[in-house]
């Protein structure tokens, strides 16, 4: 990658791009807050819905998951690959400390180097693009808090990608997009379970944010 990529730069470029469904302003309340309050009192653990009162907290927020998975989703954008766009961003307690996207390796020209994925070895793009869970291990200002750290990407981790995720001491890998059956991602499984990261599907919420493509 030739810039960094800050989670404010992505955002601006791109944000036209997202369908994010959820939050909005905020709906007309339904009951008083004295009904609320009491509604509260008498019901345990009773927590007012976000159309409820506009004294209390709203509570159609995207949770931990959905942000760092929108923020992969988001970096997928910067790549310039024609037929598969990766995102990837690393977490460690709740913080990002990482980000990537599949992209030629630095300082080589786009138009020089081959995009397309067929034909001899040398001539295609697998040759010569870092994948974007490599990209964002390198992108970390720190590698020493990639131990311990979550990974979320946009696309099953490859072997390749897999070594590198081991070698970090990253612990947990979420992707998403749904497992894909090529040897190289079976690999990456057998890598992981030997290791101990844990491995899991995304799980899917009604107010993603998403890539409209
Ligand atoms: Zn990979």
């Amino acid at each position: 990658m030739n810039t960094d990529p800050t989670i404010n730069s992505i955002c601006i470029m791109n944000i036209s791009k997202l369908n994010y469904n959820g939050g909005g302003p905020m709906r007309k309340a339904k009951m008083s807050k004295a009904q609320v309050d009491k509604k509260a009192k008498t019901k345990k653990g009773y927590k007012p819905e976000v159309s409820l009162h506009p004294d209390y907290p709203r509570n159609d927020y995207i949770n931990w998951n959905q942000f760092f998975m929108g923020v992969a989703r988001l970096a997928s954008l910067r790549s310039k690959d024609p037929s598969t766009q990766v995102g990837c961003c690393i977490v460690k307690n709740s913080k990002i400390i990482g980000v990537g996207y599949n992209g030629m390796v630095n300082g080589v020209d786009n138009y020089e180097f081959p995009w397309g994925n067929k034909g001899k070895f040398t001539e295609t793009k697998y040759a010569y693009v870092v994948h974007a869970e490599l990209n964002a291990i390198l992108n970390t200002a720190n590698p020493e808090l990639l131990k311990g750290a979550t990974l979320y990407c946009t696309l099953p981790p490859c072997n390749e990608c897999a070594k590198a995720i081991i070698q970090a001491g990253i612990k947990s890998v979420i992707y998403t997009g749904g497992w894909r059956e090529e040897d190289y991602h079976d690999v990456a499984r057998r890598m992981f379970d030997a290791v101990g990261i844990d491995l899991a599907e995304y799980k899917e919420y009604k107010n993603d944010i998403r890539v409209l493509r």
